[in-house]
C-alpha cells in the first residue's frame, strides 16, 4: 500500500497569486482533487489523504504535521506560479538526492509529456512543503496565473483535467501502481 498525501496550496483567506480572473487557491483544489480522484479510482493498492478538501486556511506547518502524522510515502504540493514567466517547473528539497530525485524526474517528465506548457526545468528549493515534510515531497508549479497564455489554459477543464493526468501518470509510475481492471 503506497500512502499519498495531496496538499493544494493556499485556501480560504489565501488566495495565493491571483491574476487574469483566476485564483490560485482554486485551481490547485480542483487539480488536487483530480489527481485524489482518478488515482483512488483507477488504481489499486493506494491510499489518498488532502490537507484540504474546501476553500479553507489551513498553516503550513498544519500541513506538513498532517502529513507527517499520517505517515505519507510521498507528499505532493500543488501550486499555480506567478511574477512573469510561462510555463510548468517542480521542485525538491537542496541535494535529498535518490529516490526523491529520481520521482521528481519521473513526475516532470509525465506532466510535461501531458500538457502544453514550457518546460522551465527541475528545481531545488528550501520551501517549508519540502523541508517540514518526512517523506520525500515534490512541489509543482503549473502555469503562471498572470500570464495570459497560461492564464487561458487554466481557465479551461479539459487542460486542468491534463495537469492532472500527467500528475497521476508520473505517480503511477514512480510508486510502481497498478490499474485496477
Ligand atoms: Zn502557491
Amino acid at each position: 500500500m503506497v500512502k499519498i498525501f495531496i496538499d493544494p496550496g493556499h485556501g480560504g483567506s489565501d488566495p495565493g497569486a491571483v491574476g487574469n480572473g483566476l485564483q490560485e487557491k482554486n485551481l490547485t483544489l480542483k487539480i488536487a482533487t483530480r489527481i485524489r480522484d482518478i488515482l483512488g479510482s483507477e488504481y489499486e493498492n493506494v491510499e489518498l489523504n488532502m490537507s484540504r478538501t474546501g476553500d479553507t486556511a489551513v498553516s503550513l506547518s498544519s500541513r506538513t504535521n498532517a502529513a507527517n502524522a499520517w505517515g505519507a510515502d510521498f507528499l505532493l504540493s500543488i501550486h499555480i506560479n506567478a511574477g512573469g514567466g510561462t510555463g510548468f517547473e517542480d521542485f525538491i528539497y537542496p541535494n535529498v538526492g535518490a529516490p526523491t530525485a529520481t520521482y521528481q524526474n519521473i513526475i516532470h517528465e509525465e506532466v510535461i509529456k501531458a500538457i502544453d506548457f514550457a518546460d522551465r526545468g527541475k528545481k531545488q528549493a528550501n520551501f517549508h512543503m519540502l523541508r517540514e515534510s518526512a517523506m520525500p515531497a515534490l512541489l509543482t508549479e503549473n502555469g503562471f496565473i498572470d500570464n495570459a497564455n497560461d492564464a487561458a489554459k487554466l481557465a479551461q477543464p479539459a487542460f486542468i483535467e491534463g495537469i492532472a493526468r500527467g500528475h497521476v501518470n508520473g505517480l503511477a509510475r514512480a510508486f510502481g501502481l497498478k490499474k485496477n481492471n
